[in-house]
């Protein structure tokens, strides 16, 4: 889950690191008054959940009123990556002469959370990690220990050289992993912190990710989420008690486990087909979500076929084969379906399905590879 600039430094706020004052609008009207009280220049930021607004022009400072307005009108409406901006911010005009990034994810490699400094930041850091990938310098985080102030200052010092500025820094780098911790992030990055004209450190942008399998326990943060379209189906899905995720490729698939799932998107590759979704029923279905499933797969106007691979341990066949006849009954399926039904009661289960004139194949590769026959069919 994504969340917006202004949202994140508000978040950033609480924790005591300063931001840019700055107030969200909806039009033109409200930037202009945002702009009156602030003060005069302010810059005028797209709102949106995707990275690089400032080079696709979704960021402008704005010196007059007329320029408020002019990139207000510009910015509100503007399709950046797919994503409409629908919100504005206004935020105070700084003056800088230095750009830096700072930025927390978790690393795979030192299975760790890793900490990330560059004095080279601002809208070219995708540019310094390729061409200069030293400028950016690493930190793994020991998560016993957390930031220590130790190793805060440290990361300091290779950024700056004023005492006040490591003093500054060493608070905010461990307010920073903080709020990484506590809000069950994936990323946290402030690109640019810059240094005002009174020698302070400020964040001028924020960008905040988060972990949507922790979002159970932080309410504040799900209660913010704005999810788009594909995000929306896989909420529904969760709600449902199934784990989909929907995929560019035109086979539907319902499995029951995340191992098998994966493994039948691979079969359907190997077989020269591509997977429309991967879908886990999950461990102990009930005929409810296979109908729910049927529902998720039979309304992509993608799916072109069926591929339904189930292997039975604590999830019983007969419940699935229960569920699909159930779903066949409510909906009218016109996408040709192949069932692979192995494992606890699979004989009650195939008892189930042969009413349902649905071809019934013995592995898994069968299973791919009738699927993909169908899918070249139907296209
Ligand atoms: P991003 O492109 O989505 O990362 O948007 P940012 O908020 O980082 O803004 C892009 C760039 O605009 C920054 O790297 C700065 O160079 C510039 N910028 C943003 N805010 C200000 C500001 O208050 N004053 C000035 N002079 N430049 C700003
Ligand atoms: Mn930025």
């Amino acid at each position: 889950m994504k969340i917006h600039e202004y949202q994140a430094k508000e978040i950033f706020s609480k924790y005591g690191i300063a931001v840019t004052k700055e107030k969200l609008c909806y039009n033109t009207q409200e930037a202009i008054e945002a702009a009156s009280e602030l003060g005069l220049p302010v810059v005028v930021k797209a709102q949106v959940l995707v990275g690089g607004r400032g080079k696709a022009g979704g960021v402008k400072l704005a010196r007059t009123e007329y320029d408020v307005r002019d990139a207000a009108g510009k910015i509100l409406g503007m399709d950046i990556k797919g994503c409409l901006v629908e919100k504005i911010l206004i935020a105070e005009g700084v003056k800088f002469n230095k750009e830096f990034y700072v930025g927390l994810t978790i690393d795979r490699n030192t299975k760790s959370v890793l900490f990330m400094a560059s004095k080279e930041g601002g809208v070219e850091i995708e540019e310094v990690a390729k061409d200069n990938p030293d400028a950016i310098i690493k930190f793994p985080i020991d998560a016993d220990l957390g930031l220590t102030a130790f190793t805060a200052r440290k990361i300091a010092f290779q950024l700056f050289d004023d005492i006040s500025l490591v003093k500054q820094a060493t608070d905010l780098f461990q307010q920073l992993y903080k709020i990484f911790i506590d809000t069950d992030s994936t990323i946290v990055e402030i690109n640019p912190l810059v240094i005002t004209d009174e020698g302070k450190l400020l964040a001028l942008d924020g960008k905040m990710n988060f972990d949507d399998n922790a979002l159970y326990r932080q309410k504040e943060i799900e209660a913010i989420n704005e999810p788009d379209e594909v995000e929306k189906i896989e909420l529904f899905a969760k709600s449902k008690g199934l784990a989909f995720i929907p995929l560019d490729g035109n086979i539907g698939c319902m499995v029951n486990g995340a191992g098998l799932a994966m493994a039948t998107m691979d079969m359907i590759q190997i077989y020269g087909g591509t997977p429309a979704n991967f879908l886990d029923i999950g461990g102990s279905s009930n005929p409810q979500k296979v109908i729910e499933a049927m529902n998720l797969l039979t309304s992509d106007k993608k799916v072109k076929s069926i591929m339904i691979n189930i292997f039975g341990g604590i999830t019983r066949c007969d419940d699935v084969a229960r569920g699909l006849a159930e779903a066949f009954k409510q909906i009218k399926v016109e996408i040709p379906i192949v069932i692979r039904l192995e494992g606890t009661n699979a004989k009650e289960g195939l008892e189930i399905i042969k009413q349902l004139n649905i071809p019934v194949v013995q592995t898994m590769g069968e299973a791919a590879e009738m699927a993909v026959k169908f899918a070249a069919e139907k296209n």
